[in-house]
């Protein structure tokens, strides 16, 4: 294939066409190293000029305030089910999660490792179509925090207004809303997402976390690697950083920014979003099972009356160049994941698609 299609993958996703450019421009020789990216020690000032200012852009962009530390890690969001409970919580600590997806699930079934993980509220019983509410009347007084999923990549919905949780620190995973919608940091003691949905090309996480949030008597069995700390204490480079990624997301960073910031971001994927979702509330053919408030507008899913119609659907669609539309394996159906990567012209032809599989049209 040596035309680029419009790739609705959830992950590793689409990347803004400007910054692949801008990194092929300066694939080879990046300017002023004489060298690529890639082959740049992490430990000169070429680096230091590509990942601080990378994680000065996401502070001004997220709105981040100062208590709290920014952090490039490895081992993607799934590394954080498992490290943010040692950095938060003594073993054997109460957690609170809510299970409102597949890797909500995952992060609760992580937490279980650490300490004594309570599920306080889960949608598992209606397909995870829906956010359940959540007061602070729901959580354990000594929970060491909530965990949420802030949007279900899977699932297509995702908390369009965060729970009340009172005492009880916030924990989220954003991995599939960073930069796409606007998230109040100050809510949170701690967010975390991998890149590779909406910021970057796979290899890392970023975690933001409060300070004060961190346990200063962290517990002996953590590893050096998985304590904030020693990230904190030597900015994200403790030993060799996945320095590629980094200087990726910085690309991306800068690209959102320049076109208007996240709540420019948050517009045009509502735009995005509603352009499919209006078809499919008129279809006859097409249905999204989520509650309309709890819709995602970063994972747009959807059925076909059968397995025959959905087939013949994503054939359809690939032959029109409009990639893995498929819904994920667990579910069936069909899912258009729509981050800040993908224009309105890819949503357009995608909608296009729809309607003249409706009309009958088979390609
Ligand atoms: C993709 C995804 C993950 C898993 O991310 P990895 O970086 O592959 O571990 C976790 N949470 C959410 C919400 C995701 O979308």
């Amino acid at each position: 294939m040596e035309e680029r299609v419009y790739n609705f993958s959830a992950g590793p996703s689409v990347l803004p066409l400007e910054v692949l450019e801008q990194a092929q421009k300066d694939l080879v020789c990046y300017p002023g190293a004489g060298c690529s990216v890639m082959e740049m020690s992490h430990r000169t000032k070429s680096f230091e000029n590509i990942i601080f200012p990378a994680r000065d852009t996401l502070r001004r962009i997220m709105n981040i305030p100062d208590d709290y530390e920014v952090l490039f890690l490895q081992g993607g969001a799934s590394m954080q089910f498992a490290q943010f409970p040692m950095n938060l919580a003594h073993q054997g600590d109460t957690l609170d999660y809510a299970v409102t997806g597949q890797f909500a699930g995952n992060a609760f079934k992580e937490g279980k490792h650490w300490g004594k993980a309570v599920c306080v509220a889960s949608s598992e019983y209606k397909v995870f179509s829906y956010i359940p509410r959540i007061t602070e009347d729901m959580l354990d007084s000594d929970a060491r925090f909530l965990h949420i999923t802030g949007n279900n990549t899977i699932f297509g919905t995702a908390y369009h207004e965060l729970p009340q949780t009172g005492s009880v620190p916030l924990v989220a995973d954003w991995s599939s809303g960073i930069l796409g919608m606007n998230i109040d940091v100050s809510k949170h003691a701690l967010i975390y997402a991998g890149v590779q949905k909406n910021m970057g090309p796979a290899g890392m996480a970023v975690v933001i976390v409060k300070k004060d949030a961190i346990l200063e008597d962290i517990d002996d069995v953590v590893p050096t690697m998985l304590r904030y700390k020693t990230m904190i204490d030597k900015d994200s480079m403790f030993n060799t950083p996945p320095c590629w990624t980094i200087y990726m997301c910085g690309l991306v960073f800068d690209w959102v920014e320049r076109n208007g910031g996240v709540a420019a971001m948050e517009k045009r994927n509502r735009e995005k979003s509603a352009v499919l979702y209006d078809l499919i509330d008129s279809s006859e053919i097409f249905n999204n099972p989520v509650v309309k408030k709890d819709r995602s507008i970063m994972n747009v899913t959807f059925t076909l009356p059968t397995d025959e119609d959905t087939k013949a659907f994503l054939a359809m669609a690939t032959g029109r160049g409009l990639i893995n539309v498929k819904g994920h394996r667990l579910v069936g159906g069909c899912r258009a994941s729509i981050y800040n990567g993908m224009p309105m012209a890819g949503v357009e032809k995608l909608a296009e698609c729809m309607r003249d599989f409706e009309k009958g049209m088979r390609e």
